[in-house]
């Protein structure tokens, strides 16, 4: 059979441009015709948004922000909304923040600008989360995709070294779960695999020294390709474990990503050599467990669970929580007994594919 295959665009504007973030924001919101501005930032990020928002009127400020949406503060952020009227959310911050305007524009249909100032790639994506009662839920809903995002490497160059590596695997991991998620086709598989050549060449830059911009750059933008990348492709094994890990256990998200990504990449890979062949490829080496491994030694990846806050009597449930979730279009067929071994692994941080 020939080449037959079936993609989707989100249509979304995107500004890349070191310092220019404050500019580009001032001409979106004009451009946008936005009254009623509420900005969402961190407390630790709020005097950097200020600045980014100093050309533009802002009405409400929301700053309480945590790790995965909890569902009582998606719903304090909803009330806060609708209370101002709000026309346009401005997000700056990580995927936490991103994800906090998402369960607004979720239920409200109020447009979101997101400055993302880590490589979680959200901002990129018409996909929600929410945790309630320990469990994380996710769904797709093209009102929660940012009608524009702004991208800022300078906004980028106070986030530590350890977090710019765990969010650039992070990153890493949508490329490498887009070429056997669901919908993997070979636009998404192409931009995944730039992505992973630019997260390769950025992240080790950012590493020797944080303090600059290039290396931010093009971990910038390898996070914005690796994001169209999954938007595009789905969740495949990779996310479905990070996700009950992240959900059940409250597991730092980055981190859990970066950890369990090598040891996804070994088990399937064997099973999926054009896939092997293109990340092989990307990283510049003939394989690709090898090419990851290489820049997770150099980066100093974050190696496992354990030092995460994943209990090892908690591997079963797991497995349990894991297993129904798994796409069937993974590579290789995934039991309770290999995915038992392989959390096991990622739990002890035993070295990925051997
Ligand atoms: P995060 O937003 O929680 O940020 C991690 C930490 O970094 C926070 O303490 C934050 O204050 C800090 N930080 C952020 N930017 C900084 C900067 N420039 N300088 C200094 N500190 C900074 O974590 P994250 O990894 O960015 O995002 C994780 C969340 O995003 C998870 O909830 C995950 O589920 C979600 N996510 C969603 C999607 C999607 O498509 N819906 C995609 C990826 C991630």
């Amino acid at each position: 059979m020939g080449l037959v295959f079936k993609h989707v665009t989100l249509g979304q504007r995107v500004l890349f441009g070191s310092g220019k973030a404050a500019e580009h924001l001032a001409a979106e919101v004009a451009r946008l015709g936005a009254k009623r501005v509420m900005v969402m930032a961190s407390p630790s990020g709020r005097a950097l948004a200020e600045k980014v928002a100093s050309g533009i009127k802002v009405m409400l400020w929301h700053t309480e922000i945590v790790m995965h949406v909890p569902a009582e503060t998606a719903g304090a952020a909803r009330a806060s909304a609708a209370e101002h009227d709000i026309d346009l959310i401005v997000c700056m911050g990580g995927g936490s923040t991103t994800g906090l305007a998402k369960a607004v524009a979720l239920v409200s249909g109020i447009p979101i600008i997101a400055i993302p100032t880590t490589y979680a790639g959200s901002e990129a994506t018409n996909v929600w989360g929410l945790t309630e009662a320990s469990r994380k839920t996710t769904g797709v809903d093209d009102k929660v995709l940012p009608a524009t995002v702004i991208y800022d490497a300078a906004l980028t160059l106070s986030l530590p070294v350890d977090l710019s590596v765990a969010s650039g695997l992070n990153a890493l991991a949508h490329c490498v779960d887009s070429m056997w998620a669901p919908r993997a086709d070979p636009i998404n598989q192409a931009l995944a695999a730039e992505g992973i050549r630019a997260l390769n060449q950025g992240l080790p830059l950012i590493k020797e020294d944080p303090s600059v911009v290039p290396g931010r750059e093009q971990a910038l933008y390898g996070a914005y390709l690796s994001a169209v990348a999954f938007a595009s492709a789905g969740s495949g094994m990779h996310h479905k474990i990070c996700h009950v890990l992240g959900g059940a256990y409250n597991m730092p998200h980055a981190q859990t990503h970066a950890t369990v990504l090598p040891y996804v990449l070994a088990f399937n890979t064997p099973y999926a050599p054009d896939a092997q062949a293109r990340i092989a490829g990307a990283f510049g080496t003939d394989d690709a467990v090898s090419g990851l491994n290489a820049l997770r030694e150099t980066l100093n990846a974050p190696k496992a669970l354990k030092d995460h806050g994943l209990a090892e009597e908690d591997i079963p449930e797991a497995v349990r929580l894991i297993l129904p979730a798994i796409p069937a279009s993974n590579p290789r067929q995934v039991t309770a007994s290999n995915l038992e071994e392989l959390l096991r692994a990622a739990w002890a941080g035993s070295t990925p594919g051997l």
